[in-house]
């Protein structure tokens, strides 16, 4: 039996080669980066949190990027007998094992839904965020603060308080 988690954030990520590749794709955040279509990195773009509980408020805020408020969620395994190798993944036709480049075996798929939980912007306080500026990890979430466009990316907890010092002095002067 597969354990699904309760919560799980989900990554808009855009292939980062230098090829013609244009693909983009919503990934499990944390698990494998690597592009289905040419096995180049993808590049976080933007992070959501999903439940697998159905948010009573559905239907009541467009996500201005595009995330979907349903996801499908499935356990990959690898194919590959010698490889082995399984993770959480959004449920798609192919998925590939970013270790042996081997086609993925999907099972037990799970609707999640769009979390409605907001979060504080760490720098100018704004308390409307649809997504978590940083995760547990200190990992930013890359998302752009809609009030101070602040751009979450991977920061000390030291060097918040010095951007939020930086953000109060800049708002005074105006
Ligand atoms: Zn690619
Ligand atoms: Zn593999
Ligand atoms: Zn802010």
């Amino acid at each position: 039996m597969i354990r699904f988690p309760n919560e799980i954030a989900i990554a808009y990520a855009i292939c980062n080669s230098n090829n013609d590749c244009t693909n983009n794709e919503f990934i499990v955040d944390g698990q494998s980066q690597m592009c289905n279509k040419c096995g180049e990195l993808l590049y976080r773009e933007s992070v959501r949190n999903y439940t697998l509980k159905e948010s009573l408020r559905k239907n009541t805020f467009n996500d201005e990027v595009g995330f979907p408020n349903i996801i499908e969620i499935s356990y990959a395994t690898c194919k590959n007998g010698e490889c082995d190798y399984g993770e959480f993944v959004v449920s798609k036709e192919l998925v590939k094992c970013q270790y042996c480049e081997n086609s993925m075996h999907l099972e037990g798929k799970k609707k999640y839904y769009l979390s409605y939980e907001t979060f504080i912007c760490p720098i100018c306080g704004y308390d409307k965020l649809f997504f978590e500026p940083y995760d547990k990890f200190g990992r930013g979430s890359y998302d752009i603060c809609p009030n101070c466009d602040f751009l979450f990316f991977n920061l000390k907890t030291d060097n918040i308080e010095k951007e939020k010092i930086e953000y109060l002095k800049k708002s005074n002067r105006r």
